[in-house]
């Protein structure tokens, strides 16, 4: 069986992206928390804090008491989401990264002449030198296996700097030493069930049989796992949805670069929002475009799940810095949301920007419903909207007067 997948787990990332901006905190215990005060919880602890005991959740106030000469410092969202696109971009220089599965980890699919043991190892080797170059403060572990599965769990398996492979012929035996709770899709609830069939440690969830672990999760997701564990390759649960999506052809007088790039923000806007009231989050989006005669361009990216307006507006920010420069005028537009995941299957918790951007997301789609659909919208959209063509492509043309009346300022900048 080959080694198909390759994972970067970032260790203690907040507290390493603040010693890598903060010299004077290099080699100092530190703890990153949301707010100055002894009463909040440590979101991160470097390893310096942690060999005191201080780790994720800890007491500001106890972490003081287990760790002096802690430095507490405050949380810095926007920075760790800009490192978060220069790691990413970074790996990506070295092999494509597939799947972004959180602000710290990544994974990789590896193919052909990668999957080879030494060819993956050099990779792995790749990434980590290129890392330390440019950021010697932020350090990874890598796991390497026949699933992204076991690949993040061998991630786990050495930290900080760790570089851990599972080849086929060390399963089961080289997970015996690992704690149930240690795999991803084993939490609390799960963990008990588990006790309730019998099962209480790896070996033992190793060797169960494939009924007793479909049992053990009440269904497929149990027979997943009895693959995974078996170095398989086992595609996501499907969401039921696969890509949610707009296009949208262009009148004549639209067709230019401005325009084209005005009717994608307005799709975009829309695509997001019908995302939204379908529950569902989105990790990649694609944007095309058909020129008239029959050239088409198209290109897409991967990203951290999320179903953020302002985000997608970034992403194709970044997108559309890559049209061709010299094509003929646009036809046809379309963005298209796809890696979909429906929002009660997501576990991580959400950083505190985005829940107040969610917020204002949701307060934009609610106006939007009650009096219109081009009510309120993000500024982007604006020069399609004045050259008066928005309405003609909704199947429910917004009431101009309620919105002239209501919201003298149409558009919402950013
Ligand atoms: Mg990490």
């Amino acid at each position: 069986m080959a080694l198909r997948a390759l994972f970067v787990d970032f260790n203690s990332y907040f507290s390493s992206v603040e010693q890598q901006e903060l010299p004077h905190l290099r080699g100092r215990p530190v703890a990153v928390a949301p707010v100055l005060t002894d009463s909040t919880c440590c979101i991160a602890a470097s390893y310096e804090a942690k060999r005191f005991g201080v780790k994720t959740g800890t007491n500001v106030g106890e972490a003081r008491k287990r760790c002096p000469g802690l430095v507490v410092v405050e949380a810095r969202p926007s920075l760790y989401v800009e490192y978060h696109h220069k790691l990413i971009a970074m790996v990506d220089s070295c092999l494509p990264v597939t799947a972004i599965r959180s602000i710290d980890e990544m994974c990789c699919n590896l193919r052909g002449r990668w999957c080879e043991r030494e060819t993956a190892l050099g990779l792995a080797h790749e990434i980590k030198a290129r890392i330390a170059t440019t950021m010697p403060f932020m350090r990874s572990s890598i796991g390497i296996a026949p699933n992204p599965f076991l690949a993040k769990t061998a991630s786990d398996m050495q930290k900080p700097d760790g570089l851990v492979v599972i080849d086929e012929h060390d399963l089961p035996e080289c997970l015996f030493r690992l704690e149930l709770r240690d795999f991803c899709g084993i939490g609390a609830s799960r963990e008990a069930r588990l006790h309730e069939c019998g099962i209480r440690t790896v070996q033992q969830l190793c060797l169960a049989p494939k009924e007793t672990l479909h049992r053990a999760w009440n269904g497929i997701e149990g027979d997943r796992m009895y693959a995974l564990l078996r170095g398989e390759e086992v595609e996501r649960a499907p969401s039921e949805r696969c890509t949610v999506g707009h296009s949208h052809v262009l009148e004549p007088k639209c067709r230019t670069k401005p325009l084209a790039e005005a009717v994608l923000h307005r799709l975009l806007q829309k695509a997001a929002a019908r995302l939204r009231t379908l529950g569902y989050l989105a990790a990649g989006l694609s944007v095309s475009v058909k020129f008239l005669g029959q050239q088409r361009w198209g290109e897409e990216m991967n990203f951290l799940e999320t179903q953020d307006t302002l985000e997608f507006i970034r992403i194709f920010g970044l997108l559309w810095q890559r049209y061709p420069a010299s094509a003929p005028p646009p036809l046809q537009v379309g963005v298209t949301f796809f890696h979909l995941t429906a929002v009660n299957n997501v576990t991580r918790p959400l950083p505190s920007m985005e829940s107040s951007r969610l917020a204002l997301d949701q307060a934009m789609d609610r106006l939007n419903q009650a009096y219109g659909r081009n009510t309120v919208y993000f500024g982007g959209a604006q020069p399609e909207v004045a050259a008066g063509a928005a309405p003609i492509a909704f199947t429910n043309i917004p009431a101009k007067e309620i919105e002239r009346k209501t919201f003298p300022a149409r558009a919402c900048s950013h």
